[in-house]
């Protein structure tokens, strides 16, 4: 996706404060962070949202998973605790329609979210 900003953040054509990188997946500091952590973690293809996830690229999310575990720990809230969110489509409170995973700890988090 040409005009998508995660995509361009993922080719390092916008630059961004990148915490963790492999081969699948980019983690980087969210520029309006809500939490002393919040870290977006996403896949480096395009996809639009949680929606595009199937049979087929469902691995995806467990990669997220286990990456999540290693950037927690290396922000030492492993223990303390952190919350992992996913906001899926307009209602979900999505803005940016490239799927991302928001890593935020750092302070206690409360429920039910706003
Ligand atoms: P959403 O509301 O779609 O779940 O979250 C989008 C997140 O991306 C927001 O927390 C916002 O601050 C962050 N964001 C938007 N544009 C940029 C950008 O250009 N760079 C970085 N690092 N974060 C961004
Ligand atoms: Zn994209």
């Amino acid at each position: 996706m040409s005009d998508c900003i995660f995509c361009k953040i993922a080719k390092k054509e916008i630059p961004s404060n990148i915490v963790y990188e492999d081969d699948r997946v980019l983690a980087f500091k969210d520029i309006n962070p809500q939490a002393p952590v919040h870290i977006l973690i996403i896949p480096k293809i395009h996809l639009t949202s949680l929606m595009d996830i199937n049979e087929e690229n469902s691995d995806l999310v467990s990669h997220i998973a286990i990456v999540t575990k290693k950037i927690a720990a290396e922000y030492n809230i492993d223990q303390k605790g952190f919350r992992l969110v996913n906001n899926c489509g307009k209602e979900g409170g999505q803005t940016v329609f490239h799927l991302h995973f928001h890593l935020l700890g750092g302070r206690m988090m409360t429920w039910p979210p706003g």
